[in-house]
């Protein structure tokens, strides 16, 4: 780049970094994801550092943070709150690490605190003679809002310091943060009054501070965690008196954590920087497990006069640095919006993304659900989209980036006919959801029904895929789920990639598949709506087929889980000719017995309900629900205050959490396998 484009470009970086800072720390509503911001920052530090000539101290790379919102009153920070330099890679650690080694130029192993990246907001807390009097948000790092009274509210901040061993005035600083639970707590009450979300759990403990009702404060379960020191000394002088404190980074948090005030339980203390790798790569497993959200690990230098040694650089001391995980929020542009049509004939816009890499994989769809979700996005095709993909859980799009808007971007047009029967499609009052009306005539509802007939929580009919019902329906080889049990080895044999051992082997499992149970067999139907729980708890009711057919919609909702919703598809699923059609087929080739009236001695746990959660490792989640469901018990997939057991298995999470807030009896899978064997089924 010539030197002027190279000093436009510069121009161009410092406005839209200072556009974006004012957007994150003054308005806590960031537009862009921070992978975008960090970016930008870089490229300017790059430019910064190649053309030392072209550095300005009004550049954002030599300041910290936002200015402080007037409508508070200012505090001015006795010493000043930076911020931390970062690195991405462990590439980028090893040169940090050179870095330091070489400054102090000493060969002797240096010992590192580590700790979690926690994302909330950085706040300074001030107690004079033991009791809390003040606190500050990090503001530019020299001046910063008085938030005293919000903070007041949290209940993990103590209002006086444990025990008499503590100087004068002692200076906390550390992370005010949002419990992931709090957070979707706090999200789906803002939907529910159609109120504004915040986008992460940063913002909303941000937004939570800096506001001036404390009692709205208080009602935000915020929470806090101390990872450092600010003043300490005499009230009534400048200077710093460090003899309390303990010459260790590490110790000097413990000495915190004695006074009362909360420390994170993963900060670790490293013999050397050979421990930073697998601290980073512990904490990243760890992520989705902790209860608060975080960003990244942070080390520091833990011999504090090494620090002083290390000294500071404009906006970050030289002896730390966050090492950043990989984004899991990131740019990308919204090519086009296909519809896809279920099983049920919802048709679904599905967002075909400009591939990008986030959260650990390559992402190029993500479902846009239906219209009323467009219209909260606000979304058009060629936008520019943030996308996030956090742990295991599937991408989504997280809002429209509107400065990046182009002229050209048209609006999502929903369908008119469905697009791959051109049936009519419509949207029943008070659903979300447009519908194609095609039923079974309509090709893709039923490779659907039929991969529904075949799945494993149904027939479980073995070596039957996807792949291959989409094969056989389209070569007009199946219409129906009937249309199975007449295929031969020979039609099966003659598909892409089957040879005569498994064509041979699946007319085996469809063999087998005639004989099933009464539950599997209504859940294998497929009416909206009546999933595995649903169904057990109709063949438990009416015992036989034959009943269920003809109940009527008041009978139906006798049913435990049978809403006046549910009944109405049951009864107008039954009524349908084309399945009156096709049932009538299956009755004449496939058979379950009915359902045994059982007498009390028989259903042991008759009215006692369980949810299962976690992960059970004796037995499957369904085999222990049918289990319990044998012995008469009723299981259901949410905790509440009618719950009597939570049976926890693995990993298990925000239910585990809940049922210890409702006081409900959990059970491990131990006690679970226990129980049975009381009842004599033995796992
Ligand atoms: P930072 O968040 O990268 O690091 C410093 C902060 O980390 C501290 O102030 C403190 O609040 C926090 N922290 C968490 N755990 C800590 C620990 N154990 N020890 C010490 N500090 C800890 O720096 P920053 O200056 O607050 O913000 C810069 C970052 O904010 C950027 O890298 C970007 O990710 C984000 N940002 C995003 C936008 C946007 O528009 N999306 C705008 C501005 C900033």
């Amino acid at each position: 780049m010539s030197d002027t484009s190279l000093e436009q470009r510069l121009e161009q970086l410092k406005q839209q970094i200072n556009q974006y800072n004012h957007q994150y720390y003054v308005l806590d509503q960031p537009t862009v994801p921070d992978a975008e911001y960090d970016r930008l920052m870089r490229e300017l530090i790059t430019i910064e550092t190649e053309q030392p000539a072209l550095k300005s101290i009004d550049s954002p790379s030599q300041k910290v943070g936002g200015q402080a919102l007037k409508s508070f009153s200012q505090v001015n920070h006795q010493l000043p709150m930076l911020s931390l330099d970062n690195v991405f890679s462990a590439d980028e650690w090893q040169a940090f690490s050179k870095r330091i080694t070489d400054r102090l130029a000493s060969d002797k192993k240096i010992q590192f605190c580590a700790e979690p990246k926690l994302d909330g907001l950085a706040v300074s807390l001030r107690y004079e003679n033991g009791l809390f009097v003040q606190a500050a948000t990090r503001g530019d790092g020299a001046v910063g809002e008085n938030i005293t009274e919000n903070v007041r509210t949290i209940k993990s901040i103590p209002l006086k310091l444990q025990g008499d061993d503590y100087p004068e005035v002692l200076e906390v600083r550390g992370e005010v943060f949002m419990p992931k639970a709090s957070f979707e707590q706090l999200n789906e009450q803002a939907k529910k009054k159609g109120d504004k979300a915040f986008a992460n759990p940063r913002n909303a403990a941000a937004g939570s501070l800096r506001q001036l009702d404390s009692k709205i404060t208080a009602k935000r379960n915020l929470a806090f965690y101390a990872y450092g020191i600010g003043f300490v000394g005499k009230l009534d002088a400048l200077e710093l008196d460090e003899s309390w404190l303990e010459n260790s980074h590490y110790q000097r948090l413990c000495q915190i954590k004695a006074l009362g005030l909360p420390m994170c339980p993963e900060v670790k203390l490293l013999k050397d920087d050979s421990q930073v790798d697998s601290f980073y790569q512990h904490i990243l497993t760890e992520r989705g497990n902790l209860s608060y959200e975080i960003d990244g690990t942070v080390f520091k230098v833990d011999d504090i006069s090494l620090q002083k040694r290390l000294g500071f650089v404009a906006r970050a001391p030289r002896w730390a640095t966050a090492y950043k995980f990989p984004a899991q929020e990131e740019l990308t542009i919204l090519d086009d919006v296909e519809f896809q049509v279920g099983r049920t004939g919802a048709i679904t816009p599905v967002a075909r993304l400009q591939p990008v890499f986030v959260g650990g994989v390559t992402v190029s769809n993500a479902t846009l659900h239906n219209q009323d979700e467009i219209d909260r996005l606000g979304i058009k095709i060629k936008d520019t989209v943030i996308i996030r993909r956090a742990g295991d859980v599937i991408p989504q799009i997280v809002s429209v980036v509107l400065d990046k808007r182009p002229e050209n971007a048209q609006d999502i047009a929903f369908p008119s006919e469905c697009p791959v029967c051109q049936s009519a499609v419509v949207r029943a009052e008070g659903e979300a959801v447009l519908r194609c009306t095609g039923g079974l005539y309509c090709g893709a509802q039923r490779k659907e029904a039929i991969k529904h007939f075949s799945s494993r929580k149904a027939l479980d009919i073995d070596g039957l895929g996807d792949k291959l019902v989409e094969q056989l329906v389209d070569e007009n080889l199946i219409q129906t789920p009937a249309d199975l049990f007449k295929l031969t080895e020979l039609d099966v044999s003659t598909m892409e990639r089957m040879g005569q051992k498994s064509a041979d082997n699946l007319i085996k499992s469809l063999s087998i598949a005639k004989n099933t149970t009464l539950p599997k067999f209504i859940y294998a139907l497929g009416i909206r709506e009546v999933g595995e729980t649903t169904a057990t708890n109709l063949a438990h009711y009416f015992l036989n087929f034959n009943a269920i057919k003809v109940a009527d919609e008041d009978t139906l909702q006798k049913v435990p889980d049978v809403g006046a919703v549910v009944a109405k598809n049951i009864v107008s699923f039954f009524k349908q000719e084309h399945n009156i059609e096709v049932i009538s087929e299956l009755e004449s080739i496939m058979s379950w017995p009915d359902i045994e009236v059982k007498s009390a001695d028989q259903q042991p746990l008759i009215n006692q309900t369980f949810v299962l959660t976690g992960t059970l490792t004796q037995m499957g989640r369904n085999e222990a629900k049918a289990i319990l469901q044998t012995l008469g018990a009723k299981v259901s997939g949410s905790v509440s205050a009618k719950t009597h057991y939570l049976v926890a298995g693995e990993k298990a999470g925000s239910k585990l959490t809940k049922a210890h807030d409702l006081g409900v009896e959990v059970l491990t899978e131990d006690q679970l396998v226990a129980l049975f064997s009381q009842h004599n089924i033995v796992i």
